[in-house]
């Protein structure tokens, strides 16, 4: 219950009630209904997002309404997933419609862009917490799993990498950045891309993925964990975002392997996809990097484009571990 001038179902009336689309029921009854595709297997991922946490108090709110559904969707992406549906949970501090206006634009804006509907929800006064479930569907035995990397598979990443953590090391005060290289950093940090198309695009041609949310070399060990394999990076490979390309070495090293929040994909594929991974790129209309290769021996190791080994001091992003 949400106890404001805007009464709860008002809210939920005005800003998150549309005519149904797929759904056999969508908002306003005590379950929502789906009618499942014959065949195809259900994906179902939750991303929970905080004020403090996962995004500064005075976030914009068609941004956030994006970006709470982009990194929802990327799982799906990560799984090679169609998307479906969606549920929102919203605790907010109060109903105020200079918030939910472009908060609800921002996000069905990119549900409408992926053809995903909101089909239910709940609202409730509190601090401001957003949790989407997302439903999607794939065909059984093509879903890209976290326990698929095979040895010998060539290691991809899409898009770029770091773009993301340079804009919070400036926002933070940790570097100094010129204005204008701040602002078109963090684009990448509020406004990700959920890379749904190459992830249905690799479905058949990669073994497995993983969406990069709290930094790729962390990303990448739950593949390596999962499929009891290790691998080698070639660091210098890695392409990192256009303002952070102009950093210095150390930083576009660490960022890149490290950075958090970039929703691209990680993936493994076998040496002969080569070419079918390019093309499924090129259709999905998004650039795609081979980084390394899968190995026999266990754990993660790093080379810089000569072939000689580095060792560098990461941590990827952990709730419990983490400042
Ligand atoms: P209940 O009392 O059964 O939990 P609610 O009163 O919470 O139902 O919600 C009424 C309807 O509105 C339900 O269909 C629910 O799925 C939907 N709903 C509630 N909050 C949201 C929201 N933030 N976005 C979309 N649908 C919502
Ligand atoms: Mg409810």
């Amino acid at each position: 219950m949400l106890k404001s001038k805007m009464s709860e179902f008002d809210l939920i009336a005005q800003y998150f009630t549309r005519p149904p689309r797929h759904a056999t029921l969508g908002v306003g009854d005590d379950c929502a209904l789906l009618t499942p595709t014959p065949g195809m297997l259900q994906a179902i991922s939750t991303d929970m997002l905080i004020e403090g946490r996962h995004f500064l108090p005075d976030a914009d709110p068609a941004q956030l309404g994006h970006k709470c559904l982009a990194v929802n969707l990327s799982d799906l992406a990560a799984m090679g997933a169609t998307p479906v549906a969606f549920t929102l949970a919203l605790s907010l501090p109060q109903a105020r419609a200079a918030w939910l206006q472009p908060f609800a634009e921002g996000l069905l804006a990119l549900a409408d862009a992926h053809q995903c509907e909101l089909i239910g929800g709940d609202t409730t006064k509190g601090p401001l917490n957003i949790c989407i479930t997302v439903f999607g569907e794939v065909p059984p035995g093509l879903a890209l799993r976290r326990d698929a990397a095979q040895v010998g598979d060539d290691i991809w990443v899409s898009g770029t990498l770091g773009e993301a953590r340079l804009a919070l090391a400036g926002l933070r005060n940790e570097i100094v950045l010129d204005p204008s290289t701040l602002v078109a950093a963090a684009r990448h940090l509020h406004a990700p891309t959920p890379r749904v198309r190459l992830g249905l695009a690799l479905r058949g041609v990669a073994h497995a993925a993983i969406d990069i949310s709290d930094g790729l070399s962390g990303d990448l060990g739950h593949i390596l964990q999962r499929s009891r394999v290790g691998a080698t990076l070639d660091v210098d490979a890695l392409p990192p975002g256009p303002m952070l390309s102009h950093q210095p070495l150390d930083l576009r090293r660490r960022f890149t392997l490290a950075g958090g929040d970039d929703y691209e994909l990680c993936f493994t594929a076998p040496s002969e996809h080569r070419k079918a991974v390019l093309a499924a790129a090129h259709s999905a209309d998004t650039a795609v990097t081979r980084i390394g290769s899968i190995d026999a021996a266990p754990g993660l190791r790093l080379m810089d484009s000569a072939g000689a080994a580095l060792t560098l001091q990461l941590s990827s992003f952990d709730h419990f571990s983490s400042p």
